[in-house]
Protein backbone atom coordinates (compact mmCIF):
# COMPACT_ATOMS: atom_id res chain seq x y z
CA UNK A 1 0.00 0.00 0.00
CA UNK A 2 1.20 3.56 -0.76
CA UNK A 3 2.14 5.63 1.86
CA UNK A 4 2.33 9.82 1.61
CA UNK A 5 2.22 12.43 4.27
CA UNK A 6 -1.28 13.87 3.81
CA UNK A 7 -4.80 13.08 1.86
CA UNK A 8 -7.24 15.67 1.16
CA UNK A 9 -10.55 13.32 0.08
CA UNK A 10 -14.11 13.87 -0.01
CA UNK A 11 -14.37 16.91 -2.02
CA UNK A 12 -14.54 18.79 -5.67
CA UNK A 13 -11.20 19.83 -6.85
CA UNK A 14 -10.73 22.75 -8.34
CA UNK A 15 -7.69 22.39 -9.97
CA UNK A 16 -6.67 25.33 -12.35
CA UNK A 17 -4.92 23.96 -14.32
CA UNK A 18 -5.01 25.17 -18.39
CA UNK A 19 -8.17 23.71 -18.64
CA UNK A 20 -9.71 24.13 -15.31
CA UNK A 21 -10.21 20.62 -14.69
CA UNK A 22 -12.61 20.02 -11.90
CA UNK A 23 -12.37 16.47 -10.68
CA UNK A 24 -15.59 15.62 -8.77
CA UNK A 25 -14.87 13.42 -5.65
CA UNK A 26 -11.24 13.87 -5.45
CA UNK A 27 -8.19 13.54 -3.77
CA UNK A 28 -5.18 15.68 -3.22
CA UNK A 29 -2.07 13.35 -2.42
CA UNK A 30 0.89 15.00 -0.49
CA UNK A 31 4.39 14.38 0.96
CA UNK A 32 6.69 16.81 2.28
CA UNK A 33 5.88 19.93 0.66
CA UNK A 34 4.65 18.59 -2.72
CA UNK A 35 1.70 17.46 -4.57
CA UNK A 36 1.94 14.01 -5.55
CA UNK A 37 -0.73 13.06 -7.14
CA UNK A 38 -4.63 14.05 -7.93
CA UNK A 39 -6.40 11.38 -8.11
CA UNK A 40 -10.14 10.28 -7.57
CA UNK A 41 -11.60 8.85 -4.52
CA UNK A 42 -11.51 4.62 -5.33
CA UNK A 43 -8.18 5.33 -6.78
CA UNK A 44 -5.97 2.31 -5.16
CA UNK A 45 -5.75 1.76 -1.49
CA UNK A 46 -3.60 4.46 0.19
CA UNK A 47 -2.33 5.14 3.79
CA UNK A 48 -1.65 8.81 4.93
CA UNK A 49 -0.15 10.08 8.31
CA UNK A 50 -3.29 12.61 8.22
CA UNK A 51 -6.03 12.81 6.29
CA UNK A 52 -8.45 15.48 5.58
CA UNK A 53 -11.92 15.25 5.02
CA UNK A 54 -13.53 17.95 3.22
CA UNK A 55 -16.61 16.89 3.60
CA UNK A 56 -18.45 17.64 0.20
CA UNK A 57 -16.29 21.23 -0.14
CA UNK A 58 -14.39 22.48 -2.56
CA UNK A 59 -10.52 22.26 -2.43
CA UNK A 60 -8.76 24.62 -4.56
CA UNK A 61 -5.20 25.94 -4.59
CA UNK A 62 -4.22 28.65 -2.20
CA UNK A 63 -5.44 31.88 -2.64
CA UNK A 64 -2.24 34.59 -3.72
CA UNK A 65 -2.60 38.25 -2.56
CA UNK A 66 -0.73 39.99 -5.43
CA UNK A 67 -0.04 42.91 -3.44
CA UNK A 68 -0.30 44.15 0.26
CA UNK A 69 1.48 46.45 2.43
CA UNK A 70 0.82 43.91 5.46
CA UNK A 71 1.74 46.05 8.67
CA UNK A 72 -0.99 48.46 7.90
CA UNK A 73 -3.07 46.02 9.01
CA UNK A 74 -2.37 48.13 12.11
CA UNK A 75 -3.72 51.83 10.67
CA UNK A 76 -7.24 49.72 9.33
CA UNK A 77 -10.54 52.06 10.35
CA UNK A 78 -7.49 55.16 11.69
CA UNK A 79 -9.22 57.50 9.47
CA UNK A 80 -11.33 57.07 6.19
CA UNK A 81 -13.44 59.00 3.87
CA UNK A 82 -10.70 61.89 3.17
CA UNK A 83 -9.28 63.15 0.37
CA UNK A 84 -5.74 61.31 -0.58
CA UNK A 85 -3.29 63.89 0.46
CA UNK A 86 -5.56 64.75 3.70
CA UNK A 87 -5.37 61.14 4.87
CA UNK A 88 -1.69 60.42 3.72
CA UNK A 89 0.00 63.71 5.13
CA UNK A 90 -2.18 64.20 8.40
CA UNK A 91 -2.53 60.00 9.43
CA UNK A 92 -0.66 57.92 7.39
CA UNK A 93 2.85 59.39 6.87
CA UNK A 94 2.97 61.26 10.28
CA UNK A 95 2.64 57.34 11.26
CA UNK A 96 4.91 55.69 9.78
CA UNK A 97 7.63 57.82 9.92
CA UNK A 98 7.85 56.69 13.52
CA UNK A 99 7.47 52.52 12.94
CA UNK A 100 9.90 50.58 13.73
CA UNK A 101 10.96 46.91 13.32
CA UNK A 102 8.55 45.66 16.47
CA UNK A 103 5.68 47.55 15.10
CA UNK A 104 6.24 45.81 11.14
CA UNK A 105 6.28 42.37 12.92
CA UNK A 106 3.05 42.70 15.17
CA UNK A 107 0.83 43.80 12.03
CA UNK A 108 2.42 41.56 9.39
CA UNK A 109 1.84 38.70 12.17
CA UNK A 110 -2.22 40.04 12.46
CA UNK A 111 -2.31 40.28 8.66
CA UNK A 112 -1.01 36.72 8.33
CA UNK A 113 -3.74 35.43 10.25
CA UNK A 114 -6.69 37.14 8.78
CA UNK A 115 -4.90 36.39 5.53
CA UNK A 116 -4.71 32.73 6.04
CA UNK A 117 -8.30 32.47 8.09
CA UNK A 118 -9.37 33.84 4.27
CA UNK A 119 -7.47 31.42 2.44
CA UNK A 120 -4.66 33.12 1.21
CA UNK A 121 -1.47 31.34 0.80
CA UNK A 122 0.69 33.46 -1.00
CA UNK A 123 1.05 37.32 -0.28
CA UNK A 124 3.79 39.46 -1.87
CA UNK A 125 4.50 42.38 0.31
CA UNK A 126 5.76 46.64 0.08
CA UNK A 127 6.71 48.03 2.97
CA UNK A 128 9.12 49.23 5.20
CA UNK A 129 11.29 46.71 7.60
CA UNK A 130 10.63 43.83 5.45
CA UNK A 131 12.75 41.58 7.33
CA UNK A 132 10.50 41.35 9.72
CA UNK A 133 7.73 40.84 7.28
CA UNK A 134 9.37 38.09 6.04
CA UNK A 135 10.15 36.84 9.72
CA UNK A 136 6.16 36.80 10.62
CA UNK A 137 5.40 35.16 7.53
CA UNK A 138 7.94 32.55 8.08
CA UNK A 139 6.56 32.10 12.03
CA UNK A 140 2.82 32.74 10.18
CA UNK A 141 4.15 29.54 7.84
CA UNK A 142 2.56 31.60 5.28
CA UNK A 143 4.22 32.42 1.57
CA UNK A 144 5.71 35.35 1.09
CA UNK A 145 7.48 37.83 -1.80
CA UNK A 146 8.84 41.05 0.01
CA UNK A 147 10.64 44.08 -0.28
CA UNK A 148 11.52 46.57 1.13
CA UNK A 149 9.92 50.03 -0.42
CA UNK A 150 12.41 52.60 -1.96
CA UNK A 151 12.44 55.82 -2.60
CA UNK A 152 14.26 59.23 -2.59
CA UNK A 153 13.69 60.15 1.37
CA UNK A 154 15.46 58.55 4.26
CA UNK A 155 13.50 55.81 6.04
CA UNK A 156 12.65 55.18 9.62
CA UNK A 157 13.91 51.55 8.95
CA UNK A 158 18.04 52.06 6.82
CA UNK A 159 18.04 56.02 7.18
CA UNK A 160 19.61 57.58 3.99
CA UNK A 161 18.26 56.42 0.76
CA UNK A 162 21.74 55.21 -0.54
CA UNK A 163 21.40 52.31 2.46
CA UNK A 164 17.50 50.86 0.33
CA UNK A 165 19.23 49.15 -2.22
CA UNK A 166 22.29 47.83 0.45
CA UNK A 167 19.50 46.75 2.62
CA UNK A 168 17.26 45.38 -0.34
CA UNK A 169 20.46 43.25 -1.08
CA UNK A 170 20.93 42.16 2.55
CA UNK A 171 17.17 40.68 2.18
CA UNK A 172 18.57 38.87 -1.13
CA UNK A 173 21.30 37.15 0.84
CA UNK A 174 19.60 36.48 3.94
CA UNK A 175 16.06 34.62 2.71
CA UNK A 176 17.98 32.81 -0.29
CA UNK A 177 17.53 29.57 0.64
CA UNK A 178 13.99 29.97 2.48
CA UNK A 179 11.23 27.52 1.89
CA UNK A 180 8.42 30.41 2.28
CA UNK A 181 10.12 33.50 1.52
CA UNK A 182 11.92 35.31 -2.02
CA UNK A 183 12.80 38.66 -1.98
CA UNK A 184 12.07 41.38 -4.76
CA UNK A 185 13.11 45.06 -5.47
CA UNK A 186 10.96 47.38 -5.10
CA UNK A 187 10.76 50.72 -5.75
CA UNK A 188 7.44 52.80 -4.22
CA UNK A 189 6.73 54.45 -7.56
CA UNK A 190 7.99 57.35 -10.35
CA UNK A 191 7.01 60.13 -8.29
CA UNK A 192 9.34 59.15 -5.07
CA UNK A 193 12.08 57.74 -7.02
CA UNK A 194 14.30 59.14 -9.06
CA UNK A 195 15.42 58.09 -12.58
CA UNK A 196 18.56 57.19 -11.11
CA UNK A 197 17.63 55.05 -8.47
CA UNK A 198 14.61 53.44 -10.63
CA UNK A 199 17.90 52.61 -13.09
CA UNK A 200 19.93 51.21 -10.39
CA UNK A 201 16.86 48.89 -8.59
CA UNK A 202 16.06 47.58 -12.02
CA UNK A 203 19.96 46.04 -12.61
CA UNK A 204 19.71 44.69 -8.54
CA UNK A 205 16.61 42.77 -9.54
CA UNK A 206 18.29 42.05 -13.04
CA UNK A 207 21.59 40.94 -11.65
CA UNK A 208 19.43 38.52 -9.05
CA UNK A 209 16.94 37.52 -11.48
CA UNK A 210 13.98 38.73 -9.29
CA UNK A 211 11.24 40.81 -10.24
CA UNK A 212 10.70 44.14 -10.00
CA UNK A 213 7.79 45.92 -8.36
CA UNK A 214 6.55 49.41 -8.48
CA UNK A 215 3.01 51.61 -8.24
CA UNK A 216 2.28 52.68 -11.62
CA UNK A 217 -0.42 55.35 -12.57
CA UNK A 218 -2.16 54.71 -9.65
CA UNK A 219 -3.74 58.56 -10.07
CA UNK A 220 -4.78 60.86 -11.92
CA UNK A 221 -2.55 63.42 -10.15
CA UNK A 222 0.73 60.70 -10.64
CA UNK A 223 0.32 60.89 -14.47
CA UNK A 224 -0.12 64.74 -14.52
CA UNK A 225 3.23 64.84 -11.95
CA UNK A 226 4.75 62.62 -14.01
CA UNK A 227 4.21 64.01 -17.76
CA UNK A 228 5.30 67.51 -16.29
CA UNK A 229 8.41 66.58 -14.91
CA UNK A 230 9.43 64.31 -17.59
CA UNK A 231 7.18 64.81 -20.49
CA UNK A 232 6.00 60.96 -21.27
CA UNK A 233 3.50 59.12 -18.97
CA UNK A 234 4.42 56.82 -16.28
CA UNK A 235 4.61 53.78 -18.80
CA UNK A 236 6.50 55.74 -20.89
CA UNK A 237 9.09 56.88 -18.52
CA UNK A 238 9.30 53.23 -17.45
CA UNK A 239 10.57 52.77 -21.27
CA UNK A 240 12.56 54.82 -22.27
CA UNK A 241 14.68 54.00 -18.38
CA UNK A 242 14.78 50.34 -19.86
CA UNK A 243 12.50 49.48 -17.27
CA UNK A 244 9.91 47.37 -19.55
CA UNK A 245 10.25 43.85 -19.22
CA UNK A 246 8.69 40.55 -18.14
CA UNK A 247 10.04 40.58 -14.73
CA UNK A 248 8.21 44.07 -13.79
CA UNK A 249 5.05 43.97 -12.02
CA UNK A 250 3.03 47.13 -12.17
CA UNK A 251 0.65 47.44 -8.91
CA UNK A 252 -2.60 49.42 -9.93
CA UNK A 253 -1.96 50.66 -13.36
CA UNK A 254 -4.99 52.24 -13.37
CA UNK A 255 -4.83 55.35 -15.48
CA UNK A 256 -3.41 54.05 -19.02
CA UNK A 257 -3.62 54.88 -22.81
CA UNK A 258 -3.64 52.49 -25.50
CA UNK A 259 -0.16 52.79 -26.56
CA UNK A 260 0.71 52.55 -22.75
CA UNK A 261 -1.28 49.17 -22.63
CA UNK A 262 0.24 47.96 -26.12
CA UNK A 263 3.34 48.58 -24.46
CA UNK A 264 2.63 46.29 -21.06
CA UNK A 265 1.56 43.74 -23.33
CA UNK A 266 4.54 43.68 -25.57
CA UNK A 267 6.87 43.46 -23.29
CA UNK A 268 5.41 40.80 -21.10
CA UNK A 269 4.76 43.05 -18.27
CA UNK A 270 2.52 41.55 -15.68
CA UNK A 271 -0.15 43.58 -13.50
CA UNK A 272 -2.11 43.49 -10.26
CA UNK A 273 -5.26 44.82 -10.01
CA UNK A 274 -6.75 46.22 -6.50
CA UNK A 275 -9.99 46.97 -7.27
CA UNK A 276 -11.18 47.90 -3.41
CA UNK A 277 -8.05 50.42 -2.82
CA UNK A 278 -8.87 51.94 -6.34
CA UNK A 279 -12.59 52.30 -5.15
CA UNK A 280 -11.57 53.21 -1.86
CA UNK A 281 -9.46 56.22 -3.01
CA UNK A 282 -11.50 57.07 -5.83
CA UNK A 283 -8.24 56.69 -7.75
CA UNK A 284 -10.36 55.08 -10.81
CA UNK A 285 -10.92 52.06 -12.50
CA UNK A 286 -8.20 50.11 -13.97
CA UNK A 287 -8.82 48.90 -17.36
CA UNK A 288 -8.35 45.13 -16.54
CA UNK A 289 -10.42 43.55 -19.68
CA UNK A 290 -8.59 45.39 -21.95
CA UNK A 291 -4.97 44.28 -20.82
CA UNK A 292 -6.64 40.76 -20.41
CA UNK A 293 -7.71 41.13 -24.32
CA UNK A 294 -3.73 41.55 -25.24
CA UNK A 295 -2.79 38.56 -23.25
CA UNK A 296 -1.16 40.71 -20.40
CA UNK A 297 -0.82 38.58 -16.86
CA UNK A 298 -3.14 40.32 -14.41
CA UNK A 299 -3.04 39.13 -10.39
CA UNK A 300 -5.09 40.31 -7.90
CA UNK A 301 -4.23 42.59 -4.34
CA UNK A 302 -5.98 44.14 -1.33
CA UNK A 303 -3.24 46.87 -1.04
CA UNK A 304 -2.82 48.14 2.25
CA UNK A 305 -5.55 47.73 4.75
CA UNK A 306 -5.71 50.80 5.49
CA UNK A 307 -7.06 51.57 2.05
CA UNK A 308 -9.67 48.79 1.65
CA UNK A 309 -10.03 47.64 4.74
CA UNK A 310 -9.79 44.07 4.94
CA UNK A 311 -7.54 41.28 3.41
CA UNK A 312 -10.28 39.00 2.37
CA UNK A 313 -10.04 37.79 -1.43
CA UNK A 314 -13.50 36.39 -1.76
CA UNK A 315 -14.56 39.98 -0.88
CA UNK A 316 -11.85 41.49 -3.70
CA UNK A 317 -12.67 38.61 -6.63
CA UNK A 318 -16.70 39.58 -6.17
CA UNK A 319 -15.78 43.60 -6.72
CA UNK A 320 -13.26 42.58 -9.32
CA UNK A 321 -16.10 40.67 -11.52
CA UNK A 322 -18.68 43.69 -10.62
CA UNK A 323 -16.68 47.01 -11.21
CA UNK A 324 -15.88 45.98 -15.19
CA UNK A 325 -19.11 44.70 -15.57
CA UNK A 326 -20.71 48.03 -14.65
CA UNK A 327 -17.89 49.93 -16.12
CA UNK A 328 -18.55 47.98 -19.27
CA UNK A 329 -22.63 48.32 -18.77
CA UNK A 330 -21.44 44.13 -19.84
CA UNK A 331 -22.09 41.30 -17.68
CA UNK A 332 -19.83 39.00 -20.02
CA UNK A 333 -16.60 40.81 -19.25
CA UNK A 334 -14.75 39.56 -16.11
CA UNK A 335 -16.62 36.28 -15.82
CA UNK A 336 -16.05 33.83 -12.85
CA UNK A 337 -13.34 31.75 -14.07
CA UNK A 338 -11.53 34.79 -15.24
CA UNK A 339 -11.82 36.35 -11.81
CA UNK A 340 -10.70 32.82 -9.86
CA UNK A 341 -7.70 32.28 -11.89
CA UNK A 342 -6.18 35.89 -11.33
CA UNK A 343 -6.32 34.75 -7.82
CA UNK A 344 -4.78 31.64 -8.14
CA UNK A 345 -2.33 30.63 -11.27
CA UNK A 346 -3.05 33.97 -13.32
CA UNK A 347 -1.26 35.49 -9.82
CA UNK A 348 1.22 33.44 -9.84
CA UNK A 349 2.26 33.53 -13.48
CA UNK A 350 2.42 37.34 -12.17
CA UNK A 351 5.12 37.22 -8.86
CA UNK A 352 7.08 34.50 -11.13
CA UNK A 353 5.89 31.54 -8.91
CA UNK A 354 3.79 29.75 -11.65
CA UNK A 355 6.13 26.54 -11.66
CA UNK A 356 5.84 26.31 -7.84
CA UNK A 357 2.01 27.59 -6.88
CA UNK A 358 -1.22 28.39 -8.48
CA UNK A 359 -2.74 24.91 -9.34
CA UNK A 360 -3.44 21.80 -8.24
CA UNK A 361 -1.08 19.48 -10.14
CA UNK A 362 1.53 16.76 -9.60
CA UNK A 363 4.83 18.41 -8.89
CA UNK A 364 3.83 21.63 -7.61
CA UNK A 365 3.90 23.15 -4.10
CA UNK A 366 0.87 21.98 -1.49
CA UNK A 367 -0.86 25.11 -0.91
CA UNK A 368 -4.11 24.16 -0.65
CA UNK A 369 -7.48 25.31 1.02
CA UNK A 370 -10.78 24.31 1.59
CA UNK A 371 -14.21 25.84 1.35
CA UNK A 372 -16.77 24.74 3.54
CA UNK A 373 -20.18 24.43 1.32
CA UNK A 374 -22.47 22.98 3.51
CA UNK A 375 -24.18 26.56 3.79
CA UNK A 376 -27.09 28.50 3.24
CA UNK A 377 -25.69 30.94 1.09
CA UNK A 378 -24.03 28.05 -1.09
CA UNK A 379 -26.37 25.56 -1.41
CA UNK A 380 -27.42 24.67 -3.98
CA UNK A 381 -24.35 24.41 -6.12
CA UNK A 382 -24.86 24.37 -9.82
CA UNK A 383 -21.39 26.46 -10.59
CA UNK A 384 -18.48 26.47 -8.25
CA UNK A 385 -16.73 28.99 -10.09
CA UNK A 386 -20.11 31.43 -9.60
CA UNK A 387 -20.10 30.40 -5.78
CA UNK A 388 -16.45 31.17 -4.87
CA UNK A 389 -16.59 34.61 -6.80
CA UNK A 390 -20.07 35.57 -6.14
CA UNK A 391 -21.45 33.85 -2.72
CA UNK A 392 -18.25 32.77 -1.12
CA UNK A 393 -16.55 34.78 2.18
CA UNK A 394 -13.33 34.08 3.15
CA UNK A 395 -15.12 32.62 6.87
CA UNK A 396 -16.10 29.83 4.83
CA UNK A 397 -12.33 28.58 4.58
CA UNK A 398 -12.27 25.64 6.60
CA UNK A 399 -8.78 24.93 5.85
CA UNK A 400 -5.51 25.99 4.97
CA UNK A 401 -2.53 24.03 3.65
CA UNK A 402 0.57 25.84 3.01
CA UNK A 403 3.81 23.82 1.47
CA UNK A 404 2.71 20.84 2.61
CA UNK A 405 2.08 21.82 6.42
CA UNK A 406 -1.65 22.22 7.66
CA UNK A 407 -1.86 25.76 9.21
CA UNK A 408 -5.51 26.08 9.66
CA UNK A 409 -8.11 23.03 10.72
CA UNK A 410 -11.58 23.73 11.07
CA UNK A 411 -11.53 27.22 11.17
CA UNK A 412 -8.28 27.28 13.72
CA UNK A 413 -4.85 28.76 13.20
CA UNK A 414 -2.39 25.89 14.04
CA UNK A 415 0.45 28.18 14.13
CA UNK A 416 -0.73 31.36 16.06
CA UNK A 417 -2.09 32.41 19.08
CA UNK A 418 -4.57 34.54 17.56
CA UNK A 419 -5.43 36.16 20.92
CA UNK A 420 -1.98 36.97 21.70
CA UNK A 421 -1.70 38.91 18.41
CA UNK A 422 -4.74 40.52 18.58
CA UNK A 423 -3.46 41.63 22.16
CA UNK A 424 0.08 42.93 20.77
CA UNK A 425 -1.91 44.83 17.93
CA UNK A 426 -4.44 46.69 20.45
CA UNK A 427 -1.31 47.95 22.18
CA UNK A 428 0.44 49.13 18.88
CA UNK A 429 -2.89 51.06 18.53
CA UNK A 430 -2.25 53.23 21.32
CA UNK A 431 1.23 54.19 20.10
CA UNK A 432 -0.65 54.77 16.61
CA UNK A 433 -3.28 57.22 18.12
CA UNK A 434 -0.18 59.30 20.55
CA UNK A 435 1.84 59.49 16.97
CA UNK A 436 -1.27 60.88 15.06
CA UNK A 437 -2.30 63.65 17.62
CA UNK A 438 1.68 65.11 17.90
CA UNK A 439 1.22 65.03 14.15
ZN1 LIG B 1 0.21 49.75 -2.62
Amino acid sequence: MESYDIIIRNGSILTMDADNSVIEDGRVYINGDTIVRVGHCGDEASDAKKTIDAQGGLILPGLINGHTHAAMSLFRGLADDLPLMEWLNHYIFPAEKRIDARFVYTGTLLACAEMILSGATTFCDMYLFEDQTAEAASRAGMRCLAGEVLYDFPSPNYGDPENGLAYTEFLIRKWEHHPLISIAVEPHSLFTCSPDLLIRANQIASDHHLPLIIHVAETLPEVMEIKERYGKTPVEHLESLGLLGPSLIMDHAVHLDTWDMDQIAEHGVKVIHNPESNMKLASGIAPIPELLNRGVTVGIGTDGCASNNNLDLFTEMDMAAKLHKARAMDPTVMDAVTVLRMATIEGARALGLQDLIGSIETGKKADIIIVETNRPHLTPMYNPFSHLVYAARGSDVSHVVINGRLVMAHGKLLTMDLEEIMGHARESSMQVREWVSNG
